[in-house]
């Protein structure tokens, strides 16, 4: 339920549904979000998955159930404001026009930049790139896309002509073989893994295989595991062409007459020994043999691709490598086949489509072509156009660092945590001129260097389209109104274009008009010389755009006038690619040893997702059911590392890479390999004390697409010798907290803390540090020198039910059942005897320990999962018709498939 004081307006009288879109991940599923309100007329938001949106069917992940607790208002940038005071609009946008124009002026158009994001509408970054790039005259705009998917767009330009997703997601559904390279679907994208393992069990015969370091959740559908090297992929794919050609499995006609380039990418292919393979996958022959007879024999099969292959240094070169060996099988374009690259973010795609990089134009136009540039600017009516391409995200940064950018507009993002070297995006922040900020939230790491702060619509106010990873453009509606002076994307950047003297050609007056301006020009002069044509929109009526249907594009004027409004376009199957000779191009992949990292910084560190949180915790920190599942930084090691290390299981362990260090909490696991380390990337300094993994990642980039090598970090670990650690839950966050480690996470009823001390503390002070508190006010205590154990417990003074905080505190990690405690700020404690079990640390033993959370729609822990096999209940479902865990958004299934696996035996004994 939503604190009344800070819940928004909603548009819509309780009961009336909106059809809207999820704004986390690239899946991109339809929602039904209804204001409901309860006895004492409360109001909350109600969320359902949309059965009638052809990408999820009904179907959400955890993120996407949950969306109706992240909609309050409670950290909400309000109001604009100019060097930390209070200002208004006019003055504002005023202000923010004037320093570009100034800055512009005096040092050129490239000495200003937009740094936009993924999660702005496809209308927001439409109007972005036609200012920056048909009215300042510069290319420095560039989105936190490109962390994410670049490398893909860089291997579809080279091989297709333009950026061309193929397929669509019923392919999955239909392919006898789905290969996910570099791709956890299970945390990252889980509708599309659910989508999967319903296929899967409909069609046994249907097999998956998991390319990746890790055994992640997705290893539950995968028949067969690679746990490759990190950065193996090109000699893998690279060996597929060579062994598809020795046994003859290639399709000579699609070669033949859609293709050029094959000879030379073979040839390169096959320097390659299957020694070579060997050594740079970490694969055994037979693992690899029988990953190719696979592959070779299966006609209908999908390559799906995410971050594993996109954020590296070969990144290009892997998505080639793939895209070589679907080419050369002819298996594109058609039902069950293709290339597949899922993207990260909700509008990574959209942002792609309008040119949202800086080094593309509009509608999949190409900015280093005259005869585009021109068709741009004249549909534009702009005074002119810029002729080359801008600074990609890191080497914008760079030239903020430099000197050279002097003014930046940074737009629903957060690149202080979110870029490689993030501790020198924070020093080149800081020294720089001018730094505007649009967002939702009043407190990032990026906001605190901002000059001027303008607020952004979040989810459930803003109204726009975007596209999903197939080609899907679904409208994402505003059910609420818009909180105090909060203002769209589009309108702030219009209205300081009208400032800058461009009234005329940003003079919309709602987003629908942009829309319609947009799938003109996707229109405009194509003929179909471009993949992206959504002209079946050029005329779109305001009413029209409101009720906006899904739908793939391309979608033609002609397309529609015969009625086929739900194409299912698929690319490809004839050839007729968008290069000169409307053929494909096969690339030559020259597949290298990975660099060795160096001597002292010995272990591989890979970034990524966990399952319920999304980038930097703006949102998904705000609700309790979310932050459960994993409530704190975290590194998972190798046991035998471990060992070598000096690694304790729960200890704190640093960090370092040759750039920097963080702190975060040991997790010690074999689904990493020996010799490498994963870590979340979405800590930051407002949920950790030292937990920014980007601080790590040195700014080592693909040379083709400018993407991050996110995957592949050389670091060293280390224990941090604590002599204190404790765990505290506490109703009223303190407004610091003090301590060499921390990491806080919201729970119900109030928040939770873990910390750590090098040195034993003194308790007075320690608990000041951590909670605020006065130990001599606790109600009870307990303090065995002995054991070093200390724990103390405060009540409300007029209530005396009500725990307030508590504070469990150890030589060593701390030994409490975290799901038990957290519950004791929503319980009443009416039976004082029963208060003293508190300090025992444990629950009464008619009170199971539930264990870590691993089903957070209904709260269900590893240890009832665990209780439950152990009864008899050895598949998923029987769990659920038992504990309802897996039963609503399905998304903890893996999970509890894994704790199946490993308790079954002894359900059997
Ligand atoms: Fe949202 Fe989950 Fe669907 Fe992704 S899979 S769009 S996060 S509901």
């Amino acid at each position: 339920m939503l604190e009344q004081s800070l819940v928004p307006k909603t548009l819509n009288p309780v009961g009336e549904t909106t059809k809207t879109t999820c704004p986390y991940c690239g899946v991109g599923c339809g929602v039904l979000a209804t204001p409901v309100a309860d006895e004492q007329g409360k109001i909350s938001i109600d969320i359902k998955g949309d059965p009638d949106h052809p990408s999820n069917f009904g179907r959400l992940c955890s993120k996407g159930s949950a969306l109706g607790e992240t909609v309050d208002l409670d950290g909400r940038l309000l109001y604009p404001s100019i060097n930390g005071a209070r200002s208004d609009w006019e003055t504002t946008l005023k202000l923010v026009a004037d320093k570009f124009n100034d800055t512009i002026k005096k040092h050129g158009p490239d000495s200003v930049a937009f740094y936009v994001s993924g999660q702005i509408l496809s209308e927001d970054y439409y109007v972005a790139n036609k200012l920056m790039k048909g009215f300042i005259g510069s290319a420095n705009i560039d989105t936190n896309s490109r962390l994410c998917m670049a490398s893909s767009v860089a291997g579809h330009k080279k091989a297709f002509g333009t950026d061309t997703v193929p397929g669509t997601y019923e392919d999955l559904e239909h392919a006898d073989l789905i290969v996910l390279v570099g791709s956890n679907l299970a945390w990252c994208h889980p509708v599309i893994y659910q989508r999967i393992a319903a296929a899967k069990e409909q069609r046994p015969n249907l097999k998956v295989v998991l390319v990746d370091p890790r055994r992640t959740m997705t290893n539950d559908l995968a028949d067969l595991h690679l746990a490759i090297r990190p950065d193996g992929d090109c000699a893998l794919f690279s060996g597929l062409l060579t062994h598809l050609e020795n046994n003859k499995n290639l399709d000579q006609n699609y070669i033949d007459n859609y293709t050029n380039g094959f000879d030379v990418a073979l040839n390169m292919a096959s320097n390659l020994s299957l020694e070579n393979i060997i050594e740079q996958t970490g694969l055994s022959a037979d693992e690899i043999n029988q990953f190719y007879t696979m592959f070779a024999e299966t006609q209908k099969t999908v390559t799906v691709y995410s971050q594993g292959v996109n954020q590296s240094v070969s990144g290009t070169d892997k998505v080639s490598a793939i895209i070589n060996c679907h080419l050369a099988t002819g298996r594109i374009g058609k039902i069950g086949m293709g290339p597949f690259s899922i993207t990260g973010q909700p509008n990574a795609m959209g942002g792609r489509e309008v040119g949202g990089l800086a080094n593309t134009l509009a509608c999949h136009m190409d900015l280093e072509n005259e005869d585009h540039r021109n068709l741009v600017q004249t549909f534009w009516d702009a005074p002119t156009i810029a002729t080359s391409q801008g600074a990609k995200a890191v080497e914008m940064f760079d030239k903020v660092a430099s000197g050279d950018i002097k003014a930046i507009w940074i737009m629903a993002t957060n690149p202080v945590d979110s870029l490689p070297n993030s501790s020198a995006v924070e020093a080149a922040l800081e020294k720089c001129p001018f730094v505007v900020v649009s967002d939702v939230v009043e407190h990032t790491d990026t906001i605190r260097y901002a000059n001027v702060k303008l607020p952004a619509l979040a989810w459930g106010e803003k109204d726009g389209t975007v596209t999903n990873s197939e080609r899907r453009i679904s409208h994402q509606k505003a059910f609420l109104s818009a909180p105090s002076e909060a203002t769209s994307d589009w309108w702030q950047m219009c209205e300081v274009a009208k400032h800058m003297g461009f009234a005329t050609a940003f003079n919309y007056t709602n987003v629908s008009e942009i829309f319609k301006e947009y799938a003109a020009l996707s229109a405009h002069q194509n003929n179909d010389t471009r993949d992206f044509d959504i002209g079946a929109y050029a005329d779109i009526a305001n009413d029209e755009y409101e009720t906006l249907k899904p739908f793939l594009w391309p979608l033609t004027k002609d397309t529609a006038q015969k009625g086929n409004i739900i194409s299912n376009h698929r690319f490809f199957a004839q050839g007729n690619f968008y290069t000169t000779d409307r053929k494909a191009r096969f690339i030559a992949v020259e597949a290298k040893q990975s660099e060795v990292t160096e001597f002292s910084f010995p272990l591989a560190l890979n970034t990524g997702r966990v399952r319920d949180h999304w980038h930097t915790m703006t949102r998904t920190a705000k609700t309790p059911r979310l932050s459960a599942h994993m409530a704190e930084p975290f590194c998972e090691i190798h046991p035998k590392d471990a060992q070598k290390y000096k690694i304790q299981e729960a200890g704190i362990v640093e960090v370092e890479s040759a750039i920097g260090a963080i702190r975060v909490r040991a997790l010690i696991t074999d689904r990493v390999q020996e010799g490498a380390v994963f870590v979340p990337l979405h800590w930051t300094d407002q949920y950790a004390s030292n937990g920014r993994v980007d601080k790590l990642v040195p700014p080592v980039l693909d040379p083709f697409s400018g993407q991050p090598a996110y995957k592949n970090t050389g670091v060293i670990i280390r224990p941090f010798e604590a002599k204190t650690y404790g765990f505290a839950i506490c109703r009223e966050l303190p407004k610091e907290i003090n301590a060499p480690y921390w990491a806080k996470a919201k729970c119900i009823g109030g928040w939770r803390i873990e910390f750590a001390f090098a040195k034993k503390q003194d308790t007075s002070n320690l608990i000041t540090n951590i909670l605020g508190l006065k130990k001599d006010d606790a109600n009870i205590s307990f303090e065995d020198e002995t054991s070093g154990i200390e724990r103390f417990v405060w009540f409300n003074k007029e209530q005396a039910h009500q725990m307030e905080a508590a504070i469990f505190v150890a030589p060593t990690p701390v030994e409490v059942s975290r799901s038990w405690a957290v519950d004791l700020l929503s319980t009443r404690h009416e039976d004082p005897q029963e208060r003293f079990r508190i300090i025992a640390g444990r629950p009464s033993q008619d009170v199971p320990d539930k264990g870590a959370i691993v089903c957070s729609c209904f709260f269900v822990g590893a240890n009832e999962i665990a209780d439950a096999v152990k009864a008899g209940n050895i598949s998923v479902q029987a769990i659920g018709k038992c504990l309802n865990a897996g039963t609503n958004c399905g998304s903890c299934k893996s999970e509890i498939s894994q704790i199946i696996s490993e308790n079954q035996a002894i359900a059997a004994e």
